[in-house]
């Protein structure tokens, strides 16, 4: 498809990135009408508002508020406007949905937003603003997680803690409309993903489900059978299956089963930050 945005995720054109995570992407603007003026898009590509789904958009404004946030604490600026323009005669040029950002400072006189830096280099405004994250810097890591759901399915949260170093990374995340199984193997597929290098893992989950599959090999049946079970009913979650599959390929992942909600630090840690993801996406929903 020739849509300048998607060429612009595939990194066929380059942009001047702020802030990337697996599902969007923020870079500034080319236009140089506003200091920061920051797009969000999502990565999955929709024409306008109207045909984005629920969770996209929910995954796109969380980036909003992450760039936001970032923007109010470390850069300097007060608020920000956020614009999407649907269709032509509103001034949609670019037919992949996109969130305009515009960063605002007190007393800095823009109408709605129109301050010319024409003289300004993108570079210089994208050192200013981008959101670097610290790295894994070492290839001996040990990753616990976990995910829970609130009915299943039902809204639910995922918990990765990375221990490498004597540092550590927490991440997490959710959806409104899930499963158990989904988060526990996203909470997996996350904390590897977080990792910048080929790396040694030691998994530890409490879900039998994810540790199983591989410990006991199911994997090989089902990709041998096409995704069937031995049962011959569709395997689930094919999508996260070949992502977490793909990532053991990357890594040399030795998997651990833990007992759920026993007196594992890790193991409680990541349990009670994937449940207040739960709540966060309650909310949302
Ligand atoms: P809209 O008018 O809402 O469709 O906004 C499209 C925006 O995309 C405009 O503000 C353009 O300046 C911006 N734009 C177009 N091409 C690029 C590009 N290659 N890199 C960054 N921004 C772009
Ligand atoms: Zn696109």
């Amino acid at each position: 498809m020739d849509c300048i945005f998607c060429k612009i995720i595939k990194g066929e054109i380059p942009c001047y990135k702020i802030y990337e995570d697996s599902d969007c992407l923020a870079f500034l603007d080319i236009a140089k009408e506003a200091y920061g003026h920051t797009l969000i898009v999502p990565k999955k590509h929709s024409s306008c508002l109207m045909e984005t789904d629920a969770s996209t958009l929910q995954k796109c404004m969380n980036v909003v508020k992450k760039v936001g946030d970032h923007y109010i604490k470390n850069c300097g600026y007060d608020g920000f406007n956020i614009i999407i323009n649907n269709g032509e005669s509103a001034g949609q040029s670019v037919h992949h949905l996109h969130i305009h950002l515009i960063p605002r400072k007190k007393g800095d006189c823009m109408g709605l937003w129109h301050l010319p830096i024409d003289e300004t280099d993108l570079a210089e405004v994208q050192k200013h603003l981008q959101i670097v994250e610290e790295e894994v810097d070492d290839n001996k890591i040990v990753l616990y997680t976990d995910g829970a759901c609130s009915g299943n399915p039902g809204a639910g949260g995922y918990c990765a803690i990375l221990r490498y170093n004597d540092k550590e990374k927490v991440i997490s995340g959710g959806d409104a409309e899930t499963t158990n199984n989904r988060m526990e193997l996203l909470g997996v597929i996350s904390g590897l993903k977080a990792l910048k290098k080929s790396s040694e893992v030691d998994v530890y989950s409490d879900s039998a489900y994810v540790v199983n599959a591989f410990l006991e090999d199911w994997i090989s049946y089902w990709v041998a059978h096409n995704w069937m079970t031995k049962g011959k009913k569709e395997v689930a979650n094919v999508d996260l299956w070949q992502e977490l599959i793909e990532l053991t390929g990357t890594h040399k992942v030795v998997w651990h089963k833990v007992k759920g909600h026993a007196d594992n630090e890790l193991n409680n840690r990541c349990d009670e930050i994937a449940r207040s993801e739960i709540e966060k996406y309650k909310e949302i929903k």
